[in-house]
């Protein structure tokens, strides 16, 4: 590389971007006047770490390798290509370093380079640093959504951004605000569910809890709102595959958590989505990502490519006739970073050197990821103390925090009253089932972790069965699909007949070291919802023992088998609860925690129902479907507990409002039953009337109250007359003259809500930003 621009000399001598009394934009420019093109363009480009690359090269024969597009390896590109071109500053960032040795070492390359400029590393901290070895693993985020409780999302963010810098990443893939809309898709355990407001403010607390109010310091990293937009909403149920839906909904059910992450966050990366969205593959959308995104609503941060998708906007989609044009199409549209993969710098040099990408445009992009690692810190020491990593990774807070996540994650689907076991009362307990005791219960985004952190829930229920006074018989049955045998549900039936109770902990597979046995994540979607495999046939050889069966469910996406429903004595939800699901699991089994958690995602009874949510338009369900019931087999909003509640005196404090103005809606609500416990008050409107038609229902507001037995609270939600608004006929965000019906009460079925009424006089456009 040739030196071009000034040699500006800070008074010390050292060059202005190596001092931290400077400010950052001075920094960032006087480091940009001495970049020639080829390295502005370089802090464009990121590739896979090294580790990672290596262990496919060992893994996999060089044929897998080099023809396995979703791996994302080249012919004739190697990991030590990849180390020199960090050595000579050919590199601004890496994705899934897998330690903070690794993480340490790339550094060293960078630091060698011309201008040492230190690299910034991603990678998928969905929910923990779980890609790393012996990170802290927290429910997956539709657990967390889960608890209906944000300030839990604040703290997974807070304490992932510290395990992540004690290992030398400072950027998180996370958090995924996709609205999921298709339980098909192996995706909807990494999202917050189906409801825009809940994703929201989920969304909106995690990036608060990695960024905090400024990202500078050794604790913060930046958080990437993924994946703009409408991958929850695949037209078949399987990753990527097309979005076409009307700018309408894309306005009002997608993007409205993208906007709160923005605005009330200031997320500064945004990740495209894999899919096309009508016609426009995401990647190559100057719609969303310049119009709508950064110019609407401020976006001051800087987009990623997803995994292989620019080249894909060519090899996919066939959008461009040359891989060229869609590297160029995408930066000029607005992308920043290219993630892993050849030629994309070399492309971009060329386009610029012949006036088919702007100066300008490399420039945005360059600075933007500059400021980031000055703001973070990374010029004055981009190198991790292994050392210090040991006491930050996986300590006592952060235990104690996953553990709490879980307990309040887990949704009490069904309850005969067998539920909480009471002491003594079962004196010999069989479990069985293919997630009883192993690793599934951490879910997706994880990589092989140490067994001493990860309580299942044979430990769960061993630890205890003393203390609670029964005998464990735990029979291995076999896994989620492939080796359960005649034999072996046989011999778990038979041992069910000789027990007082049955657990058995069923659902699905999501991890992603055990490819050929997964059935749920990304990219592993299902054309059918229901248990995988032989699970139903194993249940129902132990039901049909008469030995009362609790269903503990462990899956990444809603699973559709009313079977259960109908036959099981209690059923938890468990989603995928983390480290310490299997003590969080067995402290509600036995009441020691009262559930709390309510679902944050429709779930279906077949299949066929799907596309099946709660804030459908009135016609969703017109006309009946022949022999299946239209109603879902759990409500959005639901979750049963120990206790028993009551809400009472609904009521909103005006009877009409104007266009632009408040209101507040109240009520009371009573623990009416034995035990202390929290219930999540929900609160839905319906514009009655309207010139678009308009959702059922939607949530605008939620409280959880914690009350003892027999103790009553009042609370109130203030409101405005945004949360009446909708894009009128002219795409005019507007609140319109009218009624509504405000729905307050436990879960989104109509026979759990009470409602009032509330007159909106006057019809008026309201302001988005
Ligand atoms: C996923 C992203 C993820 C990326 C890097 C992609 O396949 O869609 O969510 O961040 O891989 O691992």
């Amino acid at each position: 590389f040739g030196i071009v621009g000034c040699e500006t000399k800070a008074n010390n001598d050292q060059p202005i971007y190596k001092n931290p009394a400077v400010a950052v934009k001075d920094r960032v420019a006087d480091l940009m006047s001495r970049m020639t093109l080829e390295e502005k363009v370089a802090q464009m480009a990121q590739y896979v770490g090294p580790e990672h690359m290596k262990q496919a090269e060992k893994d996999l024969s060089p044929e897998e390798l080099h023809n396995n597009d979703a791996l994302g390896f080249y012919p004739g590109l190697h990991h030590t290509d990849i180390e020199q071109m960090a050595a000579e500053g050919k590199v601004g960032s890496f994705l899934h370093v897998i330690s903070g040795d690794e993480a340490n070492y790339l550094q060293e390359l960078a630091q060698k380079s011309r201008l040492s400029i230190p690299l910034l590393i991603g990678i998928d901290a969905i929910h923990g640093n779980g890609l790393n070895y012996g990170a802290t693993i927290y429910p997956t985020p539709i657990g967390l959504a889960s608890t209906w409780d944000e300030s839990l999302s604040y703290r997974m963010g807070v304490e992932t951004a510290r395990e992540m810098r004690a290992t030398g990443s400072h950027w998180a893939f996370t958090p995924n605000i996709d609205i999921a809309r298709d339980a098909r898709w192996g995706r909807v355990g990494e999202t917050f569910g189906e409801d825009p407001y809940l994703v929201g403010n989920m969304g909106v607390e995690m990036i608060k809890g990695f960024q905090q109010d400024d990202f500078t310091g050794n604790e913060k990293v930046i958080a990437c709102a993924k994946h703009l937009i409408g991958g929850g909403e695949p037209m078949n149920g399987t990753n990527a595959s097309p979005l076409d839906l009307s700018m309408r909904s894309i306005r009002e059910v997608h993007l409205p958590p993208y906007r709160r992450a923005v605005q009330e966050a200031d997320v500064f990366s945004i990740m495209t989505a894999h899919n096309e969205v009508n016609g426009i593959p995401c990647h190559n959308s100057k719609e969303f990502m310049t119009d709508i995104v950064r110019n609407e609503y401020g976006f001051n941060g800087f987009y990623v490519s997803d995994w292989m998708d620019i080249e894909r906007i060519h090899s996919l989609h066939h959008q461009t006739e040359t891989m060229d044009e869609a590297f160029r199409q995408s930066v000029n549209n607005g992308m920043d970073m290219h993630m892993h993969g050849p030629k994309f710098t070399e492309s971009i040099v060329e386009a610029v050197n012949s006036g088919i990408v702007s100066q300008e445009r490399v420039d945005e992009a360059c600075s933007k990821i500059l400021e980031v690692k000055f703001r973070l810190g990374l010029f004055e020491n981009p190198f991790v103390d292994l050392k210090k990593a040991e006491k930050v990774v996986f300590n006592q807070e952060h235990q104690a925090t996953a553990l709490e996540v879980a307990r309040k994650s887990i949704v009490l689907l069904k309850n005969d009253g067998i539920l909480p076991l009471k002491k003594n009362a079962h004196k010999k307990i069989f479990l069985t089932g293919p997630n009883a005791n192993n690793e599934t219960i951490l879910g997706d985004w994880h990589w092989l972790q140490p067994a001493d952190r990860i309580i299942t829930v044979k430990e769960g229920l061993e630890s205890v069965a003393k203390e609670k006074g029964f005998a464990l018989d735990y029979y291995n049955s076999g896994e989620v699909i492939g080796k359960t045998t005649d034999k072996a549900i046989k011999e778990a039936a038979a041992r069910a007949a000789k027990s007082d109770l049955a657990v058995v902990v069923i659902g699905e597979n999501s991890l992603r070291y055990k490819w050929s046995e997964k059935t749920c994540g990304e990219n592993t979607d299902r054309a059918h919802i229901n248990l995988p495999g032989r699970q139903l046939e194993l249940v129902k050889a132990i039901q049909k023992t008469g030995t009362p069966v609790i269903a503990v469910l462990v899956n990444g996406r809603p699973i559709g088998e009313e079977w259960l429903e109908g036959n099981m004595s209690g059923i938890l939800e468990t989603w995928e609860p983390g480290s310490f699901g299997g003590q969080a699991i067995t402290e509600i089994l036995f009441g020691d925690v009262n559930p709390s958690a309510k679902l944050p995602v429709t779930v279906p009874r077949t299949a066929g129902q799907i596309k099946l949510y709660y804030n459908h338009k009135p016609s969703h369900y017109f006309h009946k479907y022949k022999f299946t019931n239209k109603n879902p087999l759990y409500a959005f909003g639901y979750g049963l507990s120990y206790t028993k509640f009551k809400t009472t005196n609904v009521a909103v404090d005006k009877a009409s409002i104007k266009g632009n103005g408040t209101f507040t809606v109240s009520c009371d609500v009573e623990n009416i039953g034995k035990v202390e416990g929290e219930e999540i008050v929900q609160v839905y409107i319906r514009d009655d009337y309207s010139s678009v038609t308009r959702p059922v229902k939607e949530l605008k507001a939620y409280a959880k109250v914690a009350l003892k037995a027999g103790e009553k609270k009042s609370i109130s939600f203030e409101l405005t007359t945004q949360d009446l608004a909708f894009f009128d006929q002219s795409m005019d965000w507007i609140v319109e003259k009218g009624t509504f019906t405000i729905m307050v009460g436990s879960s989104s079925r109509d026979k759990d809500l009470s409602k009032v009424a509330l007159e909106v006089s006057e019809t008026k456009k309201l302001d988005l930003n």
